[in-house]
């Protein structure tokens, strides 16, 4: 099978760059040219690149984005309700307020940066259906169902 560029005014398919990959797709940028949005919506990541037409569909991210974005939002939340509490004792009315409130918005604000640098990650990996040398996962599960 001949790798095909299936792409205009992208880079060379064959040379990913996994960082760059990673900073364009945190900011919901398509990885290959960094140009078009990878996020059609709040979390649904576009079929193809607006821009340069790069696929992005083959994505699996799963429950990945969710558990990352726990993880650093944990990381972020905890440590700074602690730090409040032995540094400066707030009420419990503060404290009923300010963390899930913050939870809530970091959380909203990472979750779909995280899914589109996790997609990113696989894209520039060749994961799954991003390989252009090897078959599509999704096309080679259809052929295995019966009828
Ligand atoms: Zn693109």
């Amino acid at each position: 099978m001949t790798r095909t560029n299936e792409t205009r005014g992208a880079p060379d398919p064959s040379e990913r760059n996994v960082w760059q990959a990673l900073w364009h797709g945190f900011w919901q940028r398509c990885p290959s040219c960094g140009v078009g949005k990878s996020n059609g919506s709040f979390l649904k990541i576009v079929d193809h690149c607006a821009h340069c037409n790069e696929a992005l569909h083959h994505h699996k991210a799963d429950d990945a984005p969710a558990y990352f974005t726990i993880m650093v939002v944990g990381h972020i939340v905890v440590p700074m309700l602690l730090w409040s509490e032995v540094a400066y004792k707030p009420s419990y009315t503060f404290h009923i307020i300010t963390w899930p409130v913050l939870t809530v918005v970091l959380s909203l604000l990472l979750l779909p940066r995280i899914k589109g640098a996790l997609v990113a990650l696989q894209w520039a990996n060749r994961m799954h259906g991003f390989n252009p040398d090897t078959p599509d996962e999704d096309e080679l599960a259809k052929e295995k169902l019966p009828g």
